[in-house]
């Protein structure tokens, strides 16, 4: 006997969360806009060293847990929206059934592997404006060969 046949997610669905870690500053921004109170999320403070010989050492934030409740998210997406960082992406992939409200909590080495399916952005428009950082690395390189020749 056979289960029913599960149709493949199409790729902008709205299915799991994926958190790419190195992106994410521990701010709390979505953990405070969520409506839900569905992300639990802990770090500690590290000191790094100075930036420049001399300098003070920075302080810097490390995340310890991320996590997604979701037997309480409603899939509005506004954590992902209100991330400053690009760490949080819509993947599409389905959240594991399971019996009990607590095993509907998602770590964040789950929500690591669910990534792996976040569809890479669409391509730009061919007659759209280059992006900002582009246009900037652009002109620093038009300045640098015009100092090379003189
Ligand atoms: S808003 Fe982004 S950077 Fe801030 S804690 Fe959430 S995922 Fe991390
Ligand atoms: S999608 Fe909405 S409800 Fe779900 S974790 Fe993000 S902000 Fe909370």
């Amino acid at each position: 006997m056979t289960g029913p046949e599960v149709e493949p997610v199409p790729p902008r669905s709205r299915g799991t969360i994926g958190l790419l870690e190195e992106n994410c500053t521990v701010c709390m921004l979505c953990a405070r806009e969520c409506p839900d109170w569905c992300l639990h999320i802990e770090g500690h403070t590290e000191l790094a060293p100075p930036e420049r010989p001399g300098g003070r050492p920075r302080v810097r934030n490390v995340l310890d847990r991320f996590a997604v409740d979701f037997s309480l998210c409603m899939y509005c997406g506004i954590c992902i929206e209100v991330c400053p960082f690009d760490a949080l992406f819509w993947a599409p992939e389905l959240v594991p059934a399971e019996t009990s409200r607590p095993a509907l909590v998602e770590e964040r080495d789950v929500l690591r592997e669910w990534l792996a399916a976040v569809p890479p952005p669409p391509p730009l428009d061919p007659l759209a404006e280059p992006a900002e950082e582009v246009a900037a690395a652009e002109r620093l390189d038009r300045v640098a060969a015009e100092r090379a020749q003189r």
